[in-house]
């Protein structure tokens, strides 16, 4: 009977398009507002949580630094002095003797201080337990080495002394030796390596002894890496991470864990470079800086396997000219204990405060924006019934016009309306108005036309995409039902009948002529006795179903413009 799918003119759903845009937009713009801030405080904070992580790396990594120099300086003293003063001529291995066990003693982070000669004579005094042992290597003019060992006890008693003639130890060919020889006038430290007698790793400090710009010997004193790396097994960040100390070929000077520092292979021990450490937090966070003379002083993020994202601060220590480095590094997350949770907490605080401030600004946009909707409202649609009023309906009319499909307008018009409210007042009219109303929206079904009031008691029913015959039969059903049926008011039950104009056109055309044709078949209806339905149809024009105009009792034909068009009546 309808075309399936018929739309509705108007959507009268949407009046309040106007509210529905002003609240999105409100919302939307709170929405990012509250995501705008999220992203930049969650910027804010992680640049101030980078920049205090560094300081506490930066700091610890100053520390240390100061620590180890503290450690060198005296052994750098030792050997500064004592070379300077050998170079006065007639210095005796006695008198080394004695001020190095001096020195020794009042050193305790030194092992041994000793000097060599170019002709390979050497005195050497050393730790030995809680006691001292000197050795001593004399070479007479005819080139006879004497290799005299003595051991002291700890208040200095010579406990006993013997000669070892199988000694074949050489001091020109030492490292020291030959690391002084080629930085004259200054303090030189070795690379790490394993010492002679005690068989542990460590480093010399060493310096010539000039004599008429003539080397004369070399003055040395030892520092066992056992002695710098035990401070460093107490330096960490909130017990994570670690510290190690690199020269400036990256051999390790010092690590928390001693016995990484050297290594068996077939020559036997040695100490490792940074490459070769068994640490492998330690070898990302320092490993990348060496080999360039030094790293200076800065901070870096780095990834390791197993632990993710770690920071590191390097610090250049002034030993050897600087060619130390101190790494001080430790994983990001543990860096700051406590951070990780507070950030955590920080961010779910934020998404809880962002919903609820958008949810605030949607009620507060709800209420805001209502009188908008409610003005709208009024301004669309009729007060007494609710039925669109006539401007949104001829707006609709439009609107189905420029869709250039076929439309209907059927204009409604209540018979002798005003003898009802001469007779009983013009409230009782209103009822029987908003009852008319009612029963027209119940004999249209949904979306088969849109329904308003343009007048007074007259109502406009709008078709789109609906067939001639429909609309025709949704007409007549309107008339039916207002005239088979009594309506209840406040004084009584009132009949009232109704006569409706319906104009079709294909497309084209305006609405105002649209609305023109239907008024004059309106007109015809009433000058035909009212309570029936007129049909205006553009002469030419042929019926959409023909049985609908020929078929039903009762119908019969009126031409009022026989030359522009042909009027079908339907009456009782
Ligand atoms: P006809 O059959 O020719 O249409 O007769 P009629 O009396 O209905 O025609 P007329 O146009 O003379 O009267 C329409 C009346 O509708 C006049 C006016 O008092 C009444 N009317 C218009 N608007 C309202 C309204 O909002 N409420 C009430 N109660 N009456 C209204
Ligand atoms: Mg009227
Ligand atoms: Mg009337």
């Amino acid at each position: 009977m309808l075309n399936p799918g018929v739309q509705p003119v108007v959507d009268i759903g949407v009046k309040s398009k106007f509210r529905a845009t002003i609240l999105c937009g409100l919302l939307v713009a709170q929405l990012v507002t509250v995501l705008a801030l999220v992203l930049v405080s969650g910027r804010i904070t992680g640049a101030a949580e980078t920049e205090h992580k560094d300081a506490l790396l930066e700091q610890a990594a100053a520390e240390t630094a100061d620590r180890v120099r503290s450690h060198v300086e005296p052994v750098e003293s030792i050997v500064e002095i004592t070379a300077a003063l050998a170079s006065e001529p007639g210095v005796g291995a006695e008198e080394f003797q004695r001020t190095f066990s001096a020195a020794l003693a009042s050193t305790p982070q030194m092992a041994g201080v000793f000097v060599g000669r170019p002709d390979g004579g050497f005195v050497d005094v050393r730790r030995d337990g809680d006691g001292t042992r000197i050795k001593s290597i004399e070479i007479d003019d005819a080139g006879e080495r004497t290799v005299t060992l003595r051991f002291y006890d700890e208040r200095g008693i010579l406990l006993r002394s013997e000669e070892d003639p199988t000694d074949t130890f050489d001091p020109r060919t030492r490292p020291w030796y030959q690391k002084a020889q080629a930085k004259r006038g200054q303090v030189a430290w070795t690379d790490p390596y394993v010492f002679f007698t005690s068989r542990e790793p460590g480093i010399t400090a060493a310096m010539t002894i000039m004599q008429n710009d003539q080397v004369a010997g070399v003055v040395a004193a030892d520092i066992e890496l056992g002695s710098l790396s035990s401070f460093l097994g107490s330096r960490t960040i909130n017990n994570v991470g670690g510290t190690v100390i690199v020269n400036e070929l990256g051999f390790v000077i010092a690590h928390p864990d001693p016995t990484l520092v050297q290594t068996e292979d077939a020559n036997g021990t040695r100490t490792v470079s940074i490459s070769e450490l068994d640490d492998p937090f330690a070898r990302a966070a320092v490993g990348s800086l060496v080999g360039v003379g030094g790293a200076g002083n800065g901070t870096h993020q780095f990834e390791v396997d197993g632990i993710g994202n770690a920071r590191a601060a390097f610090r250049s220590v002034p030993v050897d000219q600087g060619g130390w480095t101190v790494g001080v590094f430790a994983p990001d997350g543990e860096l700051v204990p406590g951070l990780a949770s507070a950030r955590s907490q920080e961010r779910w605080l934020t998404i809880v405060v962002g919903i609820l401030s958008v949810l605030l600004a949607g009620l507060m946009a709800l209420s805001l924006t209502r009188p908008l909707g409610e003005l709208e409202t009024r301004a669309s649609t009729d007060a007494l019934t609710g039925l669109p009023n006539r401007r949104t309906s001829l707006e609709a009319a439009d609107r189905a016009m420029d869709s250039g499909t076929t439309i209907g307008a059927a204009i409604l018009d209540l018979d002798y309306f005003k003898l009802i409210n001469d007779t009983y007042g013009h409230l009782v009219g209103d009822e029987v108005l908003v009852g008319v109303a009612r029963r027209i929206q119940a004999a249209v079904r949904d979306g088969e036309a849109h329904v308003g009031r343009i007048g007074g008691e007259e109502f406009l029913v709008l078709f789109s995409e609906t067939k001639e015959a429909d609309a025709i039969t949704v007409c007549e059903r309107i008339i039916e039902r207002i005239r088979s049926k009594s309506f209840a008011t406040s004084v009584g039950l009132i009949d009232v009948t109704a006569s409706i104009g319906l104009a079709v056109v294909d497309s084209g055309g305006t609405v105002s002529q649209l609305m023109a044709r239907a008024d004059a078949s309106l007109l015809e209806a009433k000058q035909s006795g009212r309570d029936q339905l007129v049909l205006h149809r553009e002469a030419g024009a042929m019926p959409a179903d023909p049985e609908s105009v020929a078929g039903p009792p009762g119908a019969h034909a009126e031409s009022a413009e026989p030359s522009a068009t042909e009027h079908i009546v339907r009456a009782e």
